[in-house]
């Protein structure tokens, strides 16, 4: 794989999966903007430099359409073009559903599943001049099978499966693939919030028998954003350890 003359952006790539993505696409050659709303992006863009490989953070939040366009603009102002767009940014509000706020629904819709929409709108223009591109959305295998407690988040991830499949059908015919994974259990800043019970129960259920690593991901993503992959769009690619069905 050689993603060496390519400009790769990273949502919610400070820490957790994003940054192995970010960290894997520069390995491979890439030149990476890194993205969160915290002051983490900024280390990540000093270790993809330290790879000698370009790297650049920038604060957004993804869930608001003016963050979202000052992001890109800035991200092609520095490179001149944007040719991967990994959507990987999300957050979880975990409640019974008759326990479920109003606002932890609308707030996870609208970082995980919104975002998807303004991201992919901002740099598809610049994808579709260049006719190539490669969009990689971050879905999960709870927008698979569901989870209880997670009525908002697999309804979001769900979503993000739909939009793959359309926006697959849409920008075909100009080089541009988009894909979308469905991790299962990853050791995370988000999976280390589960109570050790629980982690025990979901350990159970993967047939490899451990948790997958953010760099599990990251392979994978690495591989849909290269030109190998180049007959390959509209799937959702189960990154689990064999969790489904399990
Ligand atoms: P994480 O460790 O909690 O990291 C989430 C990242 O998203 C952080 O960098 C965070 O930035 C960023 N972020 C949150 N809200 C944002 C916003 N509004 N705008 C920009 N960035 C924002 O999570 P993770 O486990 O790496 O998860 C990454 C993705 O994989 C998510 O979409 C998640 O749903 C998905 N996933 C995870 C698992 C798992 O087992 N961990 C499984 C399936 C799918 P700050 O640090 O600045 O808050």
């Amino acid at each position: 794989m050689d993603l060496s003359s390519k400009v790769a952006l990273v949502t919610g790539s400070g820490r957790g999966i994003g940054r192995a993505i970010a960290l894997k696409l520069a390995e491979v050659g890439a030149t990476v903007v890194i993205n969160d709303i915290g002051k983490d992006a900024n280390s990540v863009a000093e270790e993809i430099r330290a790879l000698n490989r370009q790297g650049l953070a920038i604060l957004a939040d993804v869930s608001s359409s003016s963050d979202v366009d000052r992001m890109v603009a800035e991200a092609v102002a520095a490179y001149g073009r944007i040719d991967i767009l990994v959507n990987n940014a999300g957050i979880t509000r975990d409640q019974l559903l008759l326990r479920m706020s109003e606002e932890d629904w609308d707030k996870v819709l609208t970082i995980n599943l919104k975002s998807v929409f303004l991201c992919t709108k901002a740099v598809l223009r610049h994808m579709i001049k260049q006719r190539w591109g490669r969009i990689i959305n971050i879905s999960s295998i709870v927008g698979v099978v569901g989870n209880t407690g997670q009525a908002n988040y697999a309804a979001a991830k769900a979503g993000i499966i739909g939009f793959t499949r359309t926006m697959a059908k849409e920008v075909g015919s100009r080089s541009i693939t988009v894909n979308a994974l469905a991790p299962g259990f990853i050791d995370t800043g988000m999976t280390q919030q589960l109570a050790e019970k629980q982690k025990e129960e979901l350990q159970k259920r993967i047939a490899v028998g451990y948790l997958g690593t953010p760099r599990d991901v990251a392979e994978a993503v690495a591989f849909l954003a290269s030109e190998e992959a180049r007959y390959i769009t509209g799937q959702v690619l189960g990154v689990d350890g064999g969790m489904l069905g399990v």
